[in-house]
């Protein structure tokens, strides 16, 4: 194959040695708090993009994932992984026709979109650890649909013990449920804050040597590159079921931590032949203001209606600015920022129903928001991406279209049973529960 070579990732902060995949994984981030980044991204053939439609999901995600996988999971490892990882749909469903429609990420275990990443992550981690030589600790924050995901994709995973943040009474009941009802080797510790506090709780633990010193940490939030990179398969499945239409593509997505977007744009360096890329956010809007003004000026969250974006300084943001050689203009050029608050969203949600009979949750309707503020031309089909199935946002939606909603299967199983969290206050409460 192609790559039978190693990948290496360099730290972001450019003051920590170069790592391999299996390396960057288990760390999650660098020693000197950096994010990994590959050193090099290799373009697919013209071929590859010519003929997608020739090809599975499987092998779409295997040609675009391998070079950064590299050598050290060989390639019918990797593609089982895969084969496991993509065991569910990927539909583009046309909203408004022969202009609009919306790429459903929300078929997979819990219904978010986070569960390929977070699938992906715990299969590669499990691999590298079949000996089961060192019990590895997986920290996540969540500020809603990780926690589920990732929860759900390292259950009974051996070696692998795993503790999620969730800020509390910031997450809807279906999403606690989620990560609060699956016990063995899944501890949800529920943190008395936002989710910024969540987040700062577990990078101060990354960089605290009481416990690293003790306990292999690991993160799987969208700074561990087998969370994010993943991702990417979602523009090329588009691509792939859009393709005939020969139209220019415009690819909305939601976005709190930037991890999807930047997938999104190492798809475009692959070679996608995608027009624009909008990263839609709610009032969180700190991308926003630094397209326009330059200006990176973090700020606390907001709470807001979708709240897995409630993020006031996305940690991919680094990354995507790297992708574009640092270069405010060239970003410029491919990539847009949308900011919409609450009221517009749950319009937004009223008119995807009662226009097109769309039923959107409210990451998905601030997508629709993108592609709405930026204006589809009539060569160019715009795509949002769903990001989590609306019975999740269950009381907001119901709500704002008057309609109750069907509770499918995949939650249904969850409903039902007993929530069992550990409430923490600070720091300290984390760092004990970490070392005991
Ligand atoms: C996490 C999440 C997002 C934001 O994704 P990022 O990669 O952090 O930008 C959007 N929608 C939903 C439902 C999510 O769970």
């Amino acid at each position: 194959m192609l790559y039978n070579k190693q990948m290496k990732y360099y730290s972001l902060h450019h003051n920590a040695p170069k790592v391999t995949f299996s390396e960057a994984i288990i760390k999650g981030i660098a020693p000197d708090k950096g994010l990994y980044f590959p050193e090099d991204i290799h373009p697919l053939p013209k071929s590859f993009f010519e003929n997608i439609e020739q090809y599975d999901e499987v092998e779409i995600a295997y040609q675009a994932i391998a070079q950064f996988v590299g050598n050290e999971i060989p390639e019918n490892d990797l593609r089982a992984i895969l084969k496991d990882v993509l065991n569910f749909e990927f539909p583009v469903v046309e909203v408004k026709k022969g202009s609009i429609a919306t790429l459903e990420l929300f078929h997979g275990p819990t219904m978010a979109f986070k569960d390929v990443g977070a699938r992906f992550m715990a299969k590669c981690l499990g691999y590298f650890n079949r000996a089961n030589k060192n019990k590895v600790n997986v920290l996540v924050a969540t500020s809603g649909d990780t926690g589920g995901a990732v929860a759900k994709g390292f259950l009974g995973v051996p070696g692998i013990d795993v503790t999620i943040l969730y800020p509390k009474g910031k997450v809807s009941d279906i999403q606690e449920r989620q990560l609060t009802t699956l016990g063995k080797n899944i501890t949800a510790l529920e943190v008395d804050g936002v989710f910024d506090d969540c987040q700062r709780m577990v990078k101060t633990a990354f960089m605290d040597s009481d416990i690293t010193e003790k306990v292999q940490l690991t993160s799987a939030n969208s700074i561990n590159v087998a969370r994010w990179l993943p991702q990417m398969f979602y523009f090329l499945f588009t691509y792939k079921q859009l393709k005939s239409k020969n139209k220019d593509l415009v690819l909305s997505v939601p976005s709190g931590n930037f991890g999807n977007i930047c997938a999104g744009i190492v798809a475009f360096k692959l070679g996608l032949p995608v027009k624009q890329l909008i990263a839609a956010t709610n009032s969180n809007d700190t991308i926003v203001r630094y397209l326009s003004n330059g200006v990176y000026e973090p700020k606390p969250s907001i709470a807001t209606l979708s709240n897995a974006m409630d993020v006031g300084d996305p940690s991919n943001f680094i990354r995507i600015n790297t992708l574009f050689n640092n270069d405010l203009n060239l970003l410029k050029e491919k990539f847009t920022a949308f900011s919409f608050n609450d009221e517009e969203t749950k319009k937004a949600i009223e008119t995807l129903y009662t226009t097109y009979n769309y039923i959107a949750d409210p990451h998905g309707a601030v997508g629709y928001l993108g592609l709405l503020k930026y204006g589809i031309a009539a060569d160019e089909y715009g795509v949002f991406f769903e990001t989590a199935h609306p019975v999740k946002f269950k009381a907001i939606v119901e709500q704002t279209i008057s309609q109750e909603l069907a509770i499918p299967e995949q939650i249904q199983s969850v409903l039902h049973k007993k929530k069992k969290s550990i409430s923490i206050q600070n720091y300290e409460e984390l760092k004990r529960f970490l070392l005991s």
